[in-house]
């Protein structure tokens, strides 16, 4: 039996899953043969929209040849180089190193690690202390979750890293409060995605992540932009800290690598920074996965990045950004809802009544659903909120028929 991640095993046995067989752009069919417009690219990954014969034709070439090997040590393949020459390039701190990994929660706790050690190598052992926000999501390996801002995630697990501190996600001068409190000496990075994902969609507020750089800068503590959903073309850009000139020292990375045709994650991690590991003699930095460097699957992500950029899906996602936040914009007067979060990359959240959640816990449980009987699928962020995170090949006539679509749902709940 299959068990489900992040589900209610006793509703799934109750009512079955929905198990869908094929997609085509951003639309779905189940095993019915029913049709589905997808609102969440699956899990903010599917950037390049489903059904793109060149990644399977890529992979397939490549596993014929060779699926994969170790890259630990001096070995290698040649997709894997290819891809670290390629991410490198397009970093927003170009020249970056690309430690690979299997996904983002692989990255998270890479990332932590790199941090904490790079102090360590640096002569500051005493720099241990990592900082979060709240409402974040970083993945469920123990550091993604010990860095966790929604408290559901972090909750009934005991002991989880120490030395973890959490300020609020919108306060940059909390940020530099919480530092001087610490003693800057005592902190080690802060880790922060430029637009909360999982916990709600929460566009930055102007200002804060110019100014929350800055203040890591100042305290010269590790910046780390968690980028596993705004990657890869999601914010208009390759990636948001290249649109919002964060130039963090360390950047997550995975989904929209491969628009998750594979699994892959990466760090990218700024020259300076990378440096302190790769002196001679240095020596191992005693950490990997079985699967870093996967030769099919870095010919995946060469093949989606040869789709991202031929079809400029920057660019286009550029443009959807106002289109999304527009089509979305009327819901906000439905009674259902609270707010529409929307206006920094194709990411948005419809957020349902706050009161009427109170009323009914199972109310984006029931929203969803109701979504999923007028053929739009999406999912209930920890806010309760309702993600919309399409393709990015999303075209007009697919956002009117979002819009629509949600409005129809909440019209049979309200
Ligand atoms: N970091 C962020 C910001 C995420 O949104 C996610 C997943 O949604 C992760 C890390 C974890 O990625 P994965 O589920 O691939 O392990």
């Amino acid at each position: 039996m299959f068990w489900h991640p992040f589900a209610d095993m006793a509703a799934v046995g109750a009512s079955g899953p929905l198990v869908l067989e094929r997609g085509e752009g951003v639309r779905l069919w189940d095993e019915a043969g029913r049709r589905y417009l997808d609102a969440t690219a699956g899990l903010w990954f599917a950037n390049v929209g489903y059904g793109r014969r060149e990644i399977a034709d890529a992979v397939a070439a490549q596993m014929a040849l060779l699926p994969a090997y170790s890259t630990f040590g001096d070995l290698s393949n040649r997709p894997a180089e290819e891809l670290a020459e390629r991410v490198s390039a397009l970093a927003p701190i170009p020249g970056s190193k690309m430690f690979m990994t299997s996904g983002g929660s692989d990255s998270v706790d890479t990332a932590a690690k790199m941090v904490r050690r790079y102090w360590q190598l640096r002569g500051h052992p005493e720099r241990t202390v990592l900082i979060k926000r709240d409402r974040a999501y970083h993945g469920m390996h123990t550091a993604g979750t010990s860095l966790a801002g929604i408290p559901a995630n972090i909750t009934g697990y005991g002991s989880l890293l120490g030395d973890i501190a959490q300020v609020p996600w919108d306060d940059s001068d909390a940020l530099r409060q919480t530092i001087g409190l610490l003693g800057a000496d005592h902190v080690a990075g802060f880790f922060c995605e430029p637009v909360m994902g999982a916990g709600g969609v929460f566009p930055p507020p102007e200002g804060y992540l110019r100014e929350a750089r800055q203040i890591c800068r100042d305290a010269g503590v590790l910046f780390v932009a968690d980028e596993v959903i705004t990657g890869f073309g999601r914010c208009g850009d390759w990636f948001a800290s290249s649109r919002f000139s964060l130039e963090p020292d360390l950047l997550t990375c995975a989904k929209g690598i491969t628009s998750g045709y594979l699994p892959m994650g990466a760090v990218l991690v700024a020259p300076d920074v990378a440096e302190t590991f790769w002196a001679k003699g240095v020596g191992m930095f005693r950490h990997g996965y079985t699967y870093s460097g996967h030769a099919a699957v870095a010919a995946a992500a060469m093949a989606n990045l040869d789709i991202i950029e031929r079809e400029d899906l920057c660019g286009r996602a550029a443009g959807l950004e106002a289109e999304l936040a527009a089509a979305l914009a009327p819901l906000a007067e439905h009674p259902m809802v609270q707010e529409i979060r929307a206006g920094t990359g194709v990411l948005a959240a419809v957020q349902l009544s706050v009161e009427r959640i109170l009323a009914d816990p199972s109310l984006p449980a029931k929203a969803v659903s109701a979504c999923r009987s007028q053929g739009i699928l999406t999912r209930a962020l920890a806010s309760g909120g309702l993600q919309v995170s399409p393709a990015l090949v999303i075209d007009a006539d697919g956002l009117a028929e979002l819009a629509a679509g949600l409005g129809l749902a909440l019209d049979t709940l309200a």
